[in-house]
């Protein structure tokens, strides 16, 4: 038993050395991506429930190396917080974004919103919301067509200064989301604290709706306390009609899923969009 131990100590510890050397090439990797354009951003197209319409997108991050190898965001995202690559693709994010608004603007698309994801370590860095803020004010779109996917971790940090930076924001109009709702630390208090517009409604609970009880009643219950809080509710991972039918009934603004759309590279979104408002 005791050689048992110790095995599977070194067992353990062979494993997290390879975790850290893995962490290593990665970042390496990434600080190279980074510089290479090896980075891109795909767009999740948005529907609005009342008006079966595309209202708008979600960046998500792409990382297809030289070798044609995609590697998710789950795994590079995390690394680049840690390293503080994060703020490079965050600009990047957020850069494309209002390029791609400019873009349908000159060409008569009706307005959209692009909705990109920030990183906590992000949103608290003044030079990265000045950066936001110069961005937009040397854009030609108005500040309403952005919107800040943040997570429950906000929660976490000082309110007042989440506040503060937030209405910063809002001054030129940018709306905030806040993700993956009711996965973390929820606090239906601060909903009221803190600006924000839309609540995404985490997957979890979505993707049981329709067989399990339990599931349907929190998910019920969180659409109708952020309707009560006058917050619009965007439901994601919508993955088969039923789900569909389940979010359009109970009201949610907004839906997102592969039933829909899976995300895309921005120039088949542009396609569709291009298509549609020309219908
Ligand atoms: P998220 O913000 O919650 O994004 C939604 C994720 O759900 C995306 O995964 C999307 O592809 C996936 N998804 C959409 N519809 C469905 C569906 O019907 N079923 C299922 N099973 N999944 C669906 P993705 O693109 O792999 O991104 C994973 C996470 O990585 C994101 O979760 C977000 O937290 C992070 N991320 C992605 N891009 C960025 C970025 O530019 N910056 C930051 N900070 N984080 C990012
Ligand atoms: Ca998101
Ligand atoms: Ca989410
Ligand atoms: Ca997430």
């Amino acid at each position: 038993a005791k050689n048992n131990g110790k095995n599977a100590y070194r067992f353990y510890h062979r494993k997290l050395e390879a975790h850290a050397r893995e962490q290593m090439d990665i970042e390496r990797e990434l600080r190279k991506a980074i510089n290479n354009q090896e980075l891109e951003i795909y767009l999740q197209p948005k529907i609005g429930l009342d008006c079966n319409q595309i209202l708008g997108a979600e960046v998500l991050m792409r990382w297809f190396t030289a070798s044609g190898e995609s590697i998710p965001p789950d795994l590079f995202i995390p690394i680049a917080e840690s390293t503080g690559l994060i703020k490079k693709i965050g600009e990047f994010a957020i850069s494309s974004a209002i390029s791609l608004l400019e873009q349908w603007q000159q060409e008569g698309i009706p307005p959209l919103k692009l909705a990109v994801n920030l990183s906590i370590i992000e949103f608290q860095d003044e030079h990265f919301i000045d950066y936001i803020i110069e961005s937009i004010s040397n854009s030609s779109i108005s500040g309403d067509q952005l919107i800040i996917e943040l997570t429950e971790s906000i929660f976490m940090e000082n309110k007042e200064k989440m506040s503060k930076t937030m209405h910063k924001l809002k001054h030129y109009g940018v709306a905030f989301a806040l993700d993956d709702f009711g996965k973390g630390y929820s606090s239906f208090s601060y909903l009221q604290l803190l600006p924000i517009d839309y609540l995404k409604i985490d997957k979890s609970f979505l993707q049981n709706v329709i067989t399990d009880e339990q599931s349907a009643a929190i998910a019920k219950c969180i659409i109708d306390i952020g309707h009560n809080l006058d917050l619009a509710i965007i439901a994601e991972g919508i993955e088969d009609q039923e789900t569909l039918d389940y979010v359009s009934k109970t009201h949610c603004e907004m839906a997102q899923g592969f039933f829909m759309y899976r995300p895309m590279p921005s120039d088949s979104f542009t396609k569709l969009i291009r298509k549609n408002s020309h219908a």
